[in-house]
Protein backbone atom coordinates (compact mmCIF):
# COMPACT_ATOMS: atom_id res chain seq x y z
CA UNK A 1 0.00 0.00 0.00
CA UNK A 2 0.75 3.92 -0.06
CA UNK A 3 3.56 5.26 1.95
CA UNK A 4 1.13 8.36 2.49
CA UNK A 5 2.78 12.15 3.09
CA UNK A 6 1.73 13.57 5.91
CA UNK A 7 1.20 16.83 4.24
CA UNK A 8 -0.47 16.02 1.06
CA UNK A 9 -2.17 18.62 -0.78
CA UNK A 10 -5.63 18.01 -0.67
CA UNK A 11 -7.07 21.38 -1.97
CA UNK A 12 -6.59 19.51 -5.61
CA UNK A 13 -9.25 18.43 -7.30
CA UNK A 14 -8.35 14.86 -8.87
CA UNK A 15 -10.06 14.78 -12.38
CA UNK A 16 -8.12 11.16 -13.40
CA UNK A 17 -9.18 8.44 -11.67
CA UNK A 18 -6.07 6.54 -11.68
CA UNK A 19 -3.69 9.33 -10.00
CA UNK A 20 -3.09 9.35 -6.65
CA UNK A 21 -4.99 12.71 -4.94
CA UNK A 22 -1.86 14.83 -5.22
CA UNK A 23 -0.44 13.39 -8.53
CA UNK A 24 -0.52 16.31 -11.65
CA UNK A 25 1.46 14.03 -14.31
CA UNK A 26 -1.43 12.19 -15.89
CA UNK A 27 0.39 9.35 -17.49
CA UNK A 28 -0.41 6.08 -16.33
CA UNK A 29 3.40 5.50 -15.37
CA UNK A 30 5.80 5.13 -12.46
CA UNK A 31 9.23 5.15 -11.58
CA UNK A 32 11.14 1.99 -10.73
CA UNK A 33 14.07 1.07 -8.90
CA UNK A 34 15.70 -2.33 -7.98
CA UNK A 35 18.36 -1.49 -5.24
CA UNK A 36 19.75 -2.70 -1.95
CA UNK A 37 19.07 -1.03 1.65
CA UNK A 38 22.80 -0.60 1.46
CA UNK A 39 22.79 1.85 -1.55
CA UNK A 40 20.53 4.36 0.52
CA UNK A 41 22.94 7.18 -0.18
CA UNK A 42 22.63 6.40 -3.73
CA UNK A 43 19.06 6.14 -4.32
CA UNK A 44 18.88 9.29 -2.11
CA UNK A 45 20.95 11.42 -4.87
CA UNK A 46 19.50 9.89 -7.87
CA UNK A 47 15.70 10.65 -6.39
CA UNK A 48 17.10 14.11 -5.52
CA UNK A 49 18.47 14.93 -9.02
CA UNK A 50 15.28 13.46 -10.76
CA UNK A 51 13.20 15.31 -8.39
CA UNK A 52 14.63 18.75 -9.07
CA UNK A 53 15.21 17.79 -12.83
CA UNK A 54 11.32 16.56 -13.52
CA UNK A 55 9.21 14.76 -10.81
CA UNK A 56 8.59 17.88 -8.24
CA UNK A 57 6.19 19.03 -11.32
CA UNK A 58 5.00 15.57 -11.74
CA UNK A 59 4.47 13.73 -8.67
CA UNK A 60 4.54 10.50 -10.16
CA UNK A 61 4.94 7.11 -7.74
CA UNK A 62 8.30 5.39 -7.12
CA UNK A 63 8.52 1.59 -7.13
CA UNK A 64 11.02 0.27 -5.13
CA UNK A 65 11.87 -3.51 -6.02
CA UNK A 66 13.86 -6.09 -3.94
CA UNK A 67 14.74 -9.49 -2.68
CA UNK A 68 14.94 -8.56 1.00
CA UNK A 69 12.72 -6.07 2.93
CA UNK A 70 13.01 -2.66 2.99
CA UNK A 71 14.86 -1.14 5.92
CA UNK A 72 12.22 1.36 7.92
CA UNK A 73 14.92 3.83 7.33
CA UNK A 74 15.20 3.10 3.79
CA UNK A 75 11.60 3.67 3.24
CA UNK A 76 11.44 6.91 5.15
CA UNK A 77 13.95 8.22 3.85
CA UNK A 78 12.99 7.46 0.42
CA UNK A 79 9.31 8.55 1.09
CA UNK A 80 10.71 11.89 2.03
CA UNK A 81 12.46 12.50 -1.00
CA UNK A 82 9.60 11.77 -3.28
CA UNK A 83 6.99 14.31 -4.22
CA UNK A 84 4.93 11.11 -5.35
CA UNK A 85 3.77 7.71 -3.54
CA UNK A 86 6.21 5.62 -2.93
CA UNK A 87 5.64 1.73 -2.52
CA UNK A 88 7.98 -0.91 -1.49
CA UNK A 89 7.61 -4.92 -2.88
CA UNK A 90 9.79 -8.04 -2.17
CA UNK A 91 10.86 -9.45 -4.71
CA UNK A 92 8.90 -13.42 -5.21
CA UNK A 93 12.31 -16.06 -4.54
CA UNK A 94 11.26 -17.40 -8.09
CA UNK A 95 11.38 -14.48 -9.52
CA UNK A 96 14.98 -13.99 -8.12
CA UNK A 97 16.99 -16.81 -7.68
CA UNK A 98 17.66 -19.40 -10.73
CA UNK A 99 14.92 -21.45 -12.41
CA UNK A 100 14.98 -24.83 -11.48
CA UNK A 101 16.40 -26.18 -14.60
CA UNK A 102 19.32 -24.78 -13.48
CA UNK A 103 22.42 -26.71 -12.66
CA UNK A 104 23.80 -25.11 -9.95
CA UNK A 105 27.42 -26.96 -10.12
CA UNK A 106 27.42 -25.38 -13.29
CA UNK A 107 26.53 -21.80 -12.39
CA UNK A 108 29.45 -22.42 -9.68
CA UNK A 109 31.92 -23.81 -12.19
CA UNK A 110 31.25 -20.60 -14.46
CA UNK A 111 31.64 -18.14 -11.80
CA UNK A 112 34.83 -19.85 -10.69
CA UNK A 113 35.83 -19.29 -13.96
CA UNK A 114 34.78 -15.74 -14.40
CA UNK A 115 36.76 -13.94 -11.91
CA UNK A 116 38.19 -11.54 -14.94
CA UNK A 117 35.10 -11.16 -16.61
CA UNK A 118 33.03 -7.92 -15.26
CA UNK A 119 31.00 -8.68 -12.13
CA UNK A 120 31.85 -12.44 -13.25
CA UNK A 121 32.16 -13.56 -9.70
CA UNK A 122 28.82 -12.65 -8.44
CA UNK A 123 26.30 -14.59 -8.14
CA UNK A 124 23.65 -11.73 -7.19
CA UNK A 125 24.30 -9.39 -10.59
CA UNK A 126 23.75 -12.91 -12.53
CA UNK A 127 20.36 -13.01 -10.28
CA UNK A 128 19.91 -9.09 -10.95
CA UNK A 129 20.42 -9.29 -14.78
CA UNK A 130 17.90 -12.43 -15.07
CA UNK A 131 15.05 -10.34 -13.10
CA UNK A 132 15.89 -7.47 -15.03
CA UNK A 133 15.40 -9.02 -18.29
CA UNK A 134 12.30 -11.36 -17.42
CA UNK A 135 10.69 -10.23 -14.24
CA UNK A 136 10.57 -7.07 -13.36
CA UNK A 137 7.37 -6.07 -15.60
CA UNK A 138 6.26 -8.87 -13.82
CA UNK A 139 5.53 -7.68 -10.36
CA UNK A 140 2.35 -7.49 -8.92
CA UNK A 141 2.57 -3.70 -8.78
CA UNK A 142 3.53 -2.56 -12.00
CA UNK A 143 0.06 -4.40 -13.14
CA UNK A 144 -1.25 -1.03 -12.33
CA UNK A 145 1.05 1.07 -14.88
CA UNK A 146 1.47 1.35 -18.73
CA UNK A 147 4.54 3.20 -18.66
CA UNK A 148 7.50 3.36 -16.32
CA UNK A 149 11.16 5.05 -16.15
CA UNK A 150 13.39 2.84 -14.54
CA UNK A 151 16.39 4.52 -12.43
CA UNK A 152 19.17 3.22 -10.02
CA UNK A 153 20.93 4.58 -7.34
CA UNK A 154 23.90 6.72 -7.71
CA UNK A 155 23.22 8.49 -11.07
CA UNK A 156 22.45 11.80 -11.80
CA UNK A 157 20.57 14.08 -14.69
CA UNK A 158 21.85 16.56 -16.23
CA UNK A 159 18.92 19.25 -17.73
CA UNK A 160 15.69 19.83 -16.75
CA UNK A 161 13.07 17.90 -18.38
CA UNK A 162 10.46 20.66 -18.90
CA UNK A 163 8.30 17.57 -20.67
CA UNK A 164 6.49 14.71 -19.34
CA UNK A 165 8.85 12.11 -21.37
CA UNK A 166 5.86 9.80 -20.70
CA UNK A 167 3.23 11.77 -22.82
CA UNK A 168 5.68 12.34 -25.13
CA UNK A 169 6.08 8.72 -25.66
CA UNK A 170 2.97 8.13 -25.73
CA UNK A 171 1.73 11.08 -28.18
CA UNK A 172 4.41 10.05 -30.21
CA UNK A 173 3.20 6.73 -30.49
CA UNK A 174 7.06 5.27 -29.26
CA UNK A 175 7.44 2.52 -26.37
CA UNK A 176 10.70 2.67 -25.72
CA UNK A 177 13.44 5.70 -25.04
CA UNK A 178 17.07 5.03 -24.25
CA UNK A 179 19.91 8.12 -23.89
CA UNK A 180 22.90 5.76 -24.40
CA UNK A 181 23.86 3.24 -26.54
CA UNK A 182 27.35 1.61 -26.28
CA UNK A 183 29.02 -1.88 -27.09
CA UNK A 184 28.60 -4.62 -24.85
CA UNK A 185 31.60 -6.69 -23.55
CA UNK A 186 31.93 -9.80 -25.41
CA UNK A 187 33.34 -12.02 -22.91
CA UNK A 188 30.11 -11.77 -20.65
CA UNK A 189 28.09 -13.19 -23.98
CA UNK A 190 29.53 -16.38 -25.53
CA UNK A 191 26.98 -17.82 -27.18
CA UNK A 192 23.88 -14.57 -27.13
CA UNK A 193 23.72 -14.49 -30.70
CA UNK A 194 24.06 -17.86 -31.37
CA UNK A 195 20.97 -18.54 -28.68
CA UNK A 196 19.24 -15.54 -30.91
CA UNK A 197 19.93 -16.54 -33.81
CA UNK A 198 18.24 -19.94 -33.14
CA UNK A 199 15.05 -18.11 -31.59
CA UNK A 200 14.64 -16.12 -35.17
CA UNK A 201 15.01 -19.19 -36.86
CA UNK A 202 12.04 -20.85 -34.79
CA UNK A 203 9.88 -18.11 -34.40
CA UNK A 204 10.80 -15.82 -37.83
CA UNK A 205 6.72 -14.79 -37.56
CA UNK A 206 7.68 -12.69 -34.45
CA UNK A 207 10.23 -10.45 -35.73
CA UNK A 208 8.97 -7.26 -36.59
CA UNK A 209 8.93 -6.49 -40.47
CA UNK A 210 10.32 -3.01 -39.51
CA UNK A 211 13.09 -4.30 -36.82
CA UNK A 212 16.13 -2.66 -36.17
CA UNK A 213 18.55 -5.94 -36.94
CA UNK A 214 20.85 -3.62 -38.63
CA UNK A 215 21.65 -1.44 -35.59
CA UNK A 216 23.01 -4.64 -33.74
CA UNK A 217 24.70 -6.25 -36.81
CA UNK A 218 26.18 -4.41 -39.55
CA UNK A 219 29.07 -3.13 -39.55
CA UNK A 220 30.03 -0.85 -42.57
CA UNK A 221 30.24 2.64 -40.11
CA UNK A 222 32.62 0.44 -37.39
CA UNK A 223 36.20 1.02 -38.49
CA UNK A 224 37.92 -1.25 -36.08
CA UNK A 225 38.08 0.50 -32.77
CA UNK A 226 39.95 -2.32 -31.11
CA UNK A 227 36.68 -4.28 -30.28
CA UNK A 228 36.91 -7.88 -31.43
CA UNK A 229 33.68 -7.70 -33.49
CA UNK A 230 33.27 -9.65 -36.66
CA UNK A 231 32.87 -8.87 -40.06
CA UNK A 232 30.09 -11.08 -40.87
CA UNK A 233 26.44 -8.92 -41.53
CA UNK A 234 24.97 -11.53 -39.50
CA UNK A 235 26.52 -11.52 -36.65
CA UNK A 236 25.80 -8.79 -33.49
CA UNK A 237 28.28 -5.89 -33.42
CA UNK A 238 27.81 -5.95 -29.18
CA UNK A 239 25.77 -2.59 -29.74
CA UNK A 240 22.60 -1.99 -27.40
CA UNK A 241 20.86 0.42 -25.25
CA UNK A 242 22.26 0.51 -21.73
CA UNK A 243 19.23 -0.05 -19.65
CA UNK A 244 20.22 1.84 -16.25
CA UNK A 245 18.30 4.38 -18.17
CA UNK A 246 14.92 3.42 -19.58
CA UNK A 247 11.81 5.02 -20.70
CA UNK A 248 9.09 2.50 -21.61
CA UNK A 249 6.35 0.71 -21.81
CA UNK A 250 5.13 -2.36 -19.99
CA UNK A 251 3.22 -3.79 -22.69
CA UNK A 252 5.77 -4.62 -24.75
CA UNK A 253 7.40 -6.49 -21.99
CA UNK A 254 4.54 -7.92 -21.50
CA UNK A 255 3.71 -9.44 -25.14
CA UNK A 256 3.86 -12.96 -26.21
CA UNK A 257 6.61 -12.12 -28.59
CA UNK A 258 9.10 -10.45 -25.60
CA UNK A 259 7.68 -13.37 -23.57
CA UNK A 260 8.83 -16.12 -25.94
CA UNK A 261 12.08 -14.28 -26.64
CA UNK A 262 12.98 -14.25 -22.80
CA UNK A 263 12.06 -17.92 -22.06
CA UNK A 264 13.90 -19.02 -24.91
CA UNK A 265 17.39 -17.36 -23.64
CA UNK A 266 16.30 -18.42 -20.22
CA UNK A 267 16.01 -22.18 -21.10
CA UNK A 268 19.59 -21.84 -23.25
CA UNK A 269 21.09 -20.70 -19.49
CA UNK A 270 22.95 -18.36 -20.28
CA UNK A 271 21.68 -15.53 -17.37
CA UNK A 272 23.82 -17.92 -15.26
CA UNK A 273 26.09 -20.14 -17.36
CA UNK A 274 27.35 -17.12 -18.54
CA UNK A 275 26.96 -13.89 -17.21
CA UNK A 276 24.30 -12.16 -19.92
CA UNK A 277 23.73 -8.59 -18.91
CA UNK A 278 19.66 -7.11 -19.28
CA UNK A 279 20.85 -4.48 -21.85
CA UNK A 280 22.08 -6.52 -24.46
CA UNK A 281 18.46 -8.75 -23.92
CA UNK A 282 16.63 -6.31 -23.79
CA UNK A 283 18.03 -4.25 -26.74
CA UNK A 284 18.26 -7.40 -28.89
CA UNK A 285 14.51 -8.22 -28.33
CA UNK A 286 13.56 -4.40 -28.80
CA UNK A 287 15.57 -4.58 -32.05
CA UNK A 288 14.00 -7.91 -33.36
CA UNK A 289 10.24 -7.26 -31.87
CA UNK A 290 9.69 -3.88 -32.00
CA UNK A 291 8.79 -1.09 -34.79
CA UNK A 292 12.37 0.77 -34.91
CA UNK A 293 10.04 3.53 -35.35
CA UNK A 294 8.74 3.05 -31.60
CA UNK A 295 12.11 3.46 -30.45
CA UNK A 296 12.94 6.78 -29.39
CA UNK A 297 16.49 8.51 -28.33
CA UNK A 298 16.30 10.71 -26.30
CA UNK A 299 18.85 13.15 -26.78
CA UNK A 300 17.86 16.19 -24.42
CA UNK A 301 17.88 14.08 -21.54
CA UNK A 302 21.24 14.39 -19.85
CA UNK A 303 22.27 11.69 -17.77
CA UNK A 304 25.42 10.42 -16.01
CA UNK A 305 26.14 6.96 -14.71
CA UNK A 306 29.53 5.85 -14.10
CA UNK A 307 31.40 6.00 -16.38
CA UNK A 308 29.65 7.52 -18.58
CA UNK A 309 28.00 11.08 -19.10
CA UNK A 310 26.00 11.90 -21.78
CA UNK A 311 24.54 15.40 -22.40
CA UNK A 312 22.97 17.62 -25.35
CA UNK A 313 25.38 18.77 -28.06
CA UNK A 314 23.63 21.99 -28.99
CA UNK A 315 24.11 24.80 -27.01
CA UNK A 316 20.95 26.44 -27.25
CA UNK A 317 19.13 23.06 -25.45
CA UNK A 318 21.93 22.85 -23.22
CA UNK A 319 21.11 26.14 -22.04
CA UNK A 320 17.63 26.56 -21.99
CA UNK A 321 17.38 23.09 -20.54
CA UNK A 322 19.78 24.38 -17.64
CA UNK A 323 22.29 21.29 -18.51
CA UNK A 324 25.38 20.61 -16.23
CA UNK A 325 27.49 18.47 -18.01
CA UNK A 326 30.06 17.42 -15.71
CA UNK A 327 29.73 14.99 -12.73
CA UNK A 328 30.13 15.88 -8.93
CA UNK A 329 30.51 14.70 -5.67
CA UNK A 330 31.30 11.26 -7.04
CA UNK A 331 34.08 9.28 -5.60
CA UNK A 332 35.87 8.58 -8.61
CA UNK A 333 37.34 10.33 -12.05
CA UNK A 334 35.43 12.55 -13.42
CA UNK A 335 34.67 12.20 -17.24
CA UNK A 336 33.21 15.26 -19.16
CA UNK A 337 34.08 13.91 -22.54
CA UNK A 338 30.30 13.41 -23.97
CA UNK A 339 30.11 9.61 -24.24
CA UNK A 340 28.47 10.30 -28.17
CA UNK A 341 31.87 11.59 -29.35
CA UNK A 342 33.59 8.37 -27.86
CA UNK A 343 33.96 5.41 -30.47
CA UNK A 344 32.78 3.15 -28.32
CA UNK A 345 29.50 5.18 -28.33
CA UNK A 346 27.03 3.31 -30.74
CA UNK A 347 24.65 6.16 -31.37
CA UNK A 348 26.15 7.17 -34.49
CA UNK A 349 24.64 3.82 -35.62
CA UNK A 350 21.37 4.80 -34.25
CA UNK A 351 20.98 7.91 -36.49
CA UNK A 352 22.13 5.76 -39.56
CA UNK A 353 20.29 2.40 -39.15
CA UNK A 354 17.61 3.13 -36.19
CA UNK A 355 14.53 5.76 -36.01
CA UNK A 356 17.36 8.64 -35.63
CA UNK A 357 18.48 11.12 -37.96
CA UNK A 358 18.88 10.06 -41.76
CA UNK A 359 22.13 10.69 -43.19
P1 LIG B 1 25.98 -1.78 -12.90
O1 LIG B 1 25.13 -0.59 -13.22
O2 LIG B 1 26.03 -2.76 -14.01
O3 LIG B 1 27.32 -1.43 -12.37
O4 LIG B 1 25.24 -2.60 -11.72
P2 LIG B 1 24.54 -2.05 -10.39
O5 LIG B 1 25.30 -2.50 -9.20
O6 LIG B 1 24.25 -0.58 -10.51
O7 LIG B 1 23.18 -2.85 -10.40
C1 LIG B 1 22.14 -2.56 -11.32
C2 LIG B 1 20.84 -2.27 -10.57
O8 LIG B 1 20.44 -3.40 -9.84
C3 LIG B 1 20.96 -1.14 -9.55
O9 LIG B 1 19.72 -0.49 -9.49
C4 LIG B 1 21.25 -1.88 -8.26
O10 LIG B 1 20.79 -1.15 -7.15
C5 LIG B 1 20.44 -3.15 -8.46
N1 LIG B 1 21.01 -4.33 -7.82
C6 LIG B 1 22.18 -4.97 -8.15
N2 LIG B 1 22.37 -6.06 -7.39
C7 LIG B 1 21.30 -6.13 -6.55
C8 LIG B 1 20.90 -7.04 -5.52
O11 LIG B 1 21.58 -8.04 -5.22
N3 LIG B 1 19.73 -6.79 -4.87
C9 LIG B 1 18.94 -5.71 -5.19
N4 LIG B 1 17.83 -5.51 -4.50
N5 LIG B 1 19.29 -4.83 -6.16
C10 LIG B 1 20.44 -5.04 -6.83
MN1 LIG C 1 24.36 0.88 -12.01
Amino acid sequence: TGHQKLSGNSYLMNPFPHLNKNQIGTENATMVMLVRNSELEGALQSMRSLEDRFNRHYKYPYVFLNEVPFSDEFKERTSLMASGETYYELIPEKDWLPPPHIDEDKLNQNIEKSQDIIYGWSKSYRNMCHFNSGFFYKQKILDNYDYYFRIEPDVEYMCDFQYDPFTFLRENNKDYGFVIAIHEYENTIPTLWETVKNFTKDYPDLIHPNNSLDFITTKEVDINYGFNISDNDSEYNLCHFWSNFEIGNLNFFRSDAYNTYFNYLDQAGGFFYERWGDAPVHSIGLNLLMDKNRIHHFEDIGYYHVPYLACPTSIDVKTSKRCFCKTRGLDHDVLTTPIDAEPFSCLARWWRYGSGKKF
